[in-house]
């Protein structure tokens, strides 16, 4: 193992869009969706639009083949193959749910390439409808953060890894995401640790305006091929210092070569 956690956001990270709008939209059910968002959490309209789909004789076959067909920029799959292949550990962190994200893995052949996936749950009930449940079940508690919609704490999920760690020697996370969910989780990461935002997206306006607040190292970027390359960049870079480290122990330069080889990180102002 290369000592590297990377955490993927999924929505608008690994695939290229919000996997939500596009099941509702592509199922022609996007005049509900609007009427019901400003009524309750969006995790709840999500299990009320699948009972009112189910109803409308769509079946989860045909979820299923939306699904597949979800736009994902061509440089991503190959991006998770081969960071797997240096040794990191991939996980997922997402809003999103179950279903989706394993339909949508499974279907690119990367399902095996991850450890965890946090999220929502998604099932399917003996009836044969899409069940989307809250990863944190607020009817019945609180999970107190005030920057998250109540189903998830992105931060609270981090902090679980994170102790989890701990107990596995020095391990460096490497978070990737875009919306405004993924503030939280960045706040949690520490000096050793990288965030990498999505530039233009509302996670990199947070950074950006709170850039104090974020202890991890910060790399900006815009689409598939800009994120295989920050991302392969950074992880050949870890790897580098974790060997050049092991090979000289108790070297007092460490930080200072460690520095220099690191690509050149984007203070975003
Ligand atoms: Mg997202
Ligand atoms: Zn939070």
């Amino acid at each position: 193992m290369s000592g590297i956690v990377v955490i993927f956001d999924f929505d608008k990270t690994i695939i290229d869009i919000d996997s939500d709008n596009w099941v509702v939209d592509e199922l022609g059910a996007t005049d509900l969706f609007n009427q019901l968002l400003p009524t309750m959490p969006w995790n709840s309209v999500m299990d009320k639009m699948m009972n009112e789909l189910h109803s409308q004789g769509k079946s989860i076959e045909d979820i299923e083949e939306v699904l597949k067909r979800i736009p994902i920029h061509p440089r991503v799959v190959p991006t998770i193959k081969a960071a797997h292949a240096l040794g990191c550990d991939l996980r997922v962190l997402s809003d999103a749910n179950m279903f989706y994200i394993e339909t949508i893995l499974k279907h690119y052949g990367i399902l095996e390439c991850f450890s965890e996936i946090n999220t929502n749950p998604g099932f399917v009930d003996e009836e044969g409808k899409l069940r989307i449940m809250p990863y944190h079940d607020f009817h019945t508690f609180s999970h107190g953060c005030n920057l998250c919609p109540p189903n998830m704490c992105k931060g609270k999920i981090i902090e679980r890894i994170q102790a989890t760690l701990a107990t596995q020697g020095k391990k460096r996370i490497v978070y990737l995401g875009d919306g405004a969910g993924d503030f939280c989780p960045s706040l949690k990461l520490v000096e050793y640790d990288y965030m990498m935002p999505r530039k233009d997206f509302p996670v990199w306006d947070l950074i950006c305006k709170n850039r104090e607040l974020v202890k991890a190292e910060v790399h900006e970027w815009t689409d598939g091929e800009d994120l295989e390359r920050v991302l392969l960049q950074l992880i050949m870079t870890i790897i580098s210092i974790v060997d050049e480290n092991t090979n000289q122990l108790f070297d007092c330069k460490f930080e200072t070569i460690g520095h220099e080889m690191l690509p050149k990180p984007v203070y975003v102002p």
